[in-house]
């Protein structure tokens, strides 16, 4: 049995909205476990659904396209394949047939954005592909090229959408669904174009190029204006927003402006005072290590962390200084330790006391 959710459905790898829909409709009142047909079963009918939820949805669908079920988050296919047959047949009269109806549409197209504390740092321009819907080029949105094909939908005077009344627990429900004659498209077409089926509107590649600028933290959105998709009645466009997602470093940690960096050190580098390499997002600097450095000290490097987004001047870098206590010691060191233990008593502090000591140490101990 095939998974494909094209093949589910049975439509092909660019089928629009239109034909998906009508697919599904169709599947699914074939396989619902309550239509009484030969075909009813509710494994198929949950196949149908999943396919349904991601390829009706075209971020979910781009997802699909390019890594294949791997693309889909697991959360949301768990969902979509457990839904009860009360929501599904309520999506029948909500979402699918309601889609395009009085409500106002939303034309923005969003997507998330990947990229490493090196871009967040420098500021890049980043090109991305998108798929989003454009009014069509071959009948200019009227969805045919033979004027006196097009008429308005009787059924619906042209609204696209048929009112019922029902009476509910709460009272008298207006329930607004697409119209079924003309699949809420509010006109008729006995010639419709070839390129868009009469839709007016087809999908088209493009690619849209963005600036990340410097400073940018997870989480925070880039809105790129006219780049979502095009109304076809009203030529008005939506916007492409981009979710930022900074990946975890392996060098640094980030809280906001500033960068923490763990610099290891031996005992007597510690002891005696030296220099270290601390890599920056600008270069290698050299770090003077003062003699009688202690574990869980911290330096800070003025500037060298990240750029103020909007703002002028960076944030710093701290250094935190972790002694490393030597292990697997060859017999000379041991030796030269021993030798070290018999002076240590004379630097000694007077006893603070175990509470005192432990109070001092809380900070780095977590
Ligand atoms: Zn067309
Ligand atoms: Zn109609």
């Amino acid at each position: 049995m095939t998974e494909d959710y094209y093949d589910i459905l049975g439509v092909d790898r660019d089928a629009s909205q239109k034909e998906i829909k009508k697919a599904y409709r169709r599947k699914a009142k074939k396989y619902h476990p309550d239509s009484g047909s030969e075909e009813a079963s509710e494994d198929e009918f949950k196949k149908i659904n999943e396919a349904y939820q991601v390829l009706s949805d075209e971020e979910k669908r781009e997802k699909y396209d390019r890594f294949g079920k791997a693309g889909i988050d697991g959360d949301f296919r768990r969902r979509a394949r457990s839904q009860g047959f009360d929501d599904i047949f309520s999506s029948f009269f909500g979402d699918i047939f309601g889609g395009s109806g009085g409500r106002q549409k939303n034309l923005d197209l969003s997507m998330k954005m990947d990229i490493t504390l090196e871009d967040a740092y420098e500021g890049r321009e980043k090109t991305v592909s998108v798929r989003r819907l454009e009014r069509c080029s071959e009948c200019n949105g009227r969805g045919s090229n033979d004027p006196d094909s097009v008429e308005t939908c009787r059924e619906c005077q042209g609204t696209g959408e048929t009112r019922q009344v029902r009476k509910g627990m709460l009272g008298r429900q207006i329930v607004i669904t697409e119209c079924p004659k003309c699949d809420g498209s509010g006109r008729m077409i006995d010639n419709p174009c070839e390129r868009c089926s009469g839709e007016g509107r087809h999908y088209i590649r493009d690619e849209v190029s963005i600036e990340i600028p410097k400073g940018i933290e997870s989480g925070q959105r880039l809105k790129v204006d006219g780049k979502g998709h095009t109304d076809v009645e009203s030529g008005r466009r939506g916007n492409l927003i981009i979710a930022i997602e900074v990946r975890e470093d392996d060098i640094f940690e980030r809280r906001s402006e500033n960068l923490f960096y763990t610099l290891k050190m031996g005992f007597s580098d510690a002891a005696l005072g030296s220099k270290a390499e601390i890599p920056t997002l600008d270069g290698d600097v050299e770090l003077d290590i003062p003699a009688g450095t202690q574990n869980g000290d911290v330096f800070r490097l003025k500037g060298k962390g990240m750029p103020r987004l909007n703002r002028r001047g960076y944030g710093d870098l701290y250094v935190k200084a972790i002694v490393e206590t030597p292990t697997d010691l060859t017999d000379r060191e041991k030796e030269i330790l021993k030798e070290l233990r018999q002076y240590e008593g004379r630097h000694k502090e007077p006893d603070k006391g175990f509470f005192q000591t432990v109070k001092d140490n809380i900070k780095d101990a977590f």
